[in-house]
């Protein structure tokens, strides 16, 4: 969290999904941002783009045949808004690039053979990192004397336990396929967790955290003092926890049963465990905020998917406990992490008896920065860290460009 470079020079953050691009000009260390966007509907004959800049928001819809395209319209929003991207003295392009595999556990620069490395372990990722890999073509096309940097969702996982990593398959076939757990939302888990040691005013090295990133996608942690020992996705983000559209943890025999006796198709089974499972599948929402509302208003299918959301939380939370011996902190972020006090509240209702107890009060206190949501007398103490993804990309990539130099 404490970049080693000097001066501020603003990044580039750009997240490239199969049909979305997300970017961020931001200066690594005051945090400041410059301007942020999103593009949607990418390679659709209606694209959405909006683009916030000095305090305003602009949009346009029109079809934008590909990532590259994204990126020529936001240099033009960023000219309207008196911005000259290609002389606004960036000191790098950070990419989120969602898989390392095995080869990439740092911030990379980018070079052509890192390109080539992307693509090799491209299969481990088929969703992902082809996307991120338009991305980071666009953007070196468009801004050529710019740095551009590689940061990794796998990295902060890199050396979990063996015990942890490992799937007990075959260990040839295993090795063949590189197929272990690698662990994703690895940019969130480290700056959260480094931010909640911050708030706390501890020696990162010396707590136990567990950290509950839950956005869309949803992933937990547990770190012992400052290495991550466990996480809950695995080869693929699909692992772990009930998401928005993803099933999480499931039994490996349904999917031969939905192909053998269901008779859907690889693909099939793919779309369905990825876009048409967790809360989506259960209650046809996914949208954190709809599926309260849908409950106040008496909806069982979307209480039935909120029980089964806060079960799978509370098993990885009871696995972690164990994992780690004791807890120091458990910090709730992302998107329901970070304002959902419900869900805050019934992942840790009655545990009392393992020293964690959750005020009320607080807990319905709302916020941007970092806050404790435990009793002052809970042994472990409870925080809500709002996480910043763009940031810490940034961070990193300046950092790595400043000792490149
Ligand atoms: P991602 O980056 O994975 O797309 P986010 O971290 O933005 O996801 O989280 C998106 C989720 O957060 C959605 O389910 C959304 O409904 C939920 N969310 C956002 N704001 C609120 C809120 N005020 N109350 C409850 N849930 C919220």
């Amino acid at each position: 969290m404490s970049p080693s470079q000097t001066s501020d020079r603003p990044v580039l953050v750009v997240n490239a999904g199969s049909s979305s691009l997300k970017y961020q000009v931001v200066h690594p260390l005051s945090g400041d941002v410059v301007a942020e966007g999103l593009a949607e509907r990418i390679g659709e004959s209606q694209s959405v783009i909006s683009h916030t800049q000095n305090g305003h928001t602009d949009s346009d819809e029109l079809p934008l045949a590909d990532h590259g395209a994204a990126i020529a319209r936001a240099l033009e929003f960023f000219a309207a808004n008196g911005t000259d991207i290609a002389n606004a003295d960036l000191c790098a392009v950070g990419h989120r690039v969602v898989h390392g595999g095995r080869s990439f556990y740092r911030p990379t620069l980018i070079t052509p053979e890192v390109i080539a490395e992307i693509e090799r372990i491209s299969p481990l990722a088929p969703l992902h990192n082809p996307a991120n890999l338009i991305g980071i073509r666009a953007a070196q096309e468009l801004l050529p004397d710019v740095p551009s940097v590689a940061i990794f969702d796998t990295a902060f996982f890199h050396a979990l336990p063996d015990a942890a990593a490992t799937y007990a398959i075959d260990r040839d076939v295993a090795a063949a396929h590189a197929i272990r757990r690698y662990g994703f939302h690895g940019t969130s888990h480290e700056y959260v967790s480094k931010a909640a040691a911050e708030f706390l005013g501890r020696d990162y090295d010396d707590i136990n955290q567990i950290v509950l990133h839950l956005g869309n996608g949803a992933s937990a942690s547990a770190i012992k003092a400052g290495s991550p020992i466990d996480t809950s996705m695995g080869m693929t983000p699909l692992e772990g926890l009930v998401m928005g559209t993803r099933s999480g943890d499931l039994d490996p025999g349904l999917t031969l049963h939905l192909n053998r006796v269901a008779g859907l198709g690889v693909d099939e089974i793919d779309t369905l465990l990825n876009k048409r499972s967790g809360l989506k599948g259960l209650a046809g929402e996914n949208d954190f905020r709809t599926l309260t509302a849908s409950i106040v208003q008496g909806d069982e299918d979307a209480r039935a998917a909120y029980d089964v959301y806060i079960h799978r939380l509370r098993r990885y939370i009871g696995a972690y406990m164990i994992e780690l011996g004791r807890v120091d902190v458990i910090s709730f972020t992302a998107g329901v992490g970070e304002n959902a006090s419900s869900v805050r509240a019934d992942s840790l209702a009655n545990l009392e008896n393992y020293g964690i107890v959750v005020d009320d009060e607080r807990n319905a206190l709302r916020g941007k920065e970092p806050r404790r949501i435990s009793t002052d007398d809970s042994a472990v103490t409870v925080l809500v860290v709002p996480t910043n993804e763009e940031l810490a990309i940034a961070q990193q990539s300046a950092a790595l460009v400043a000792s490149a130099d």
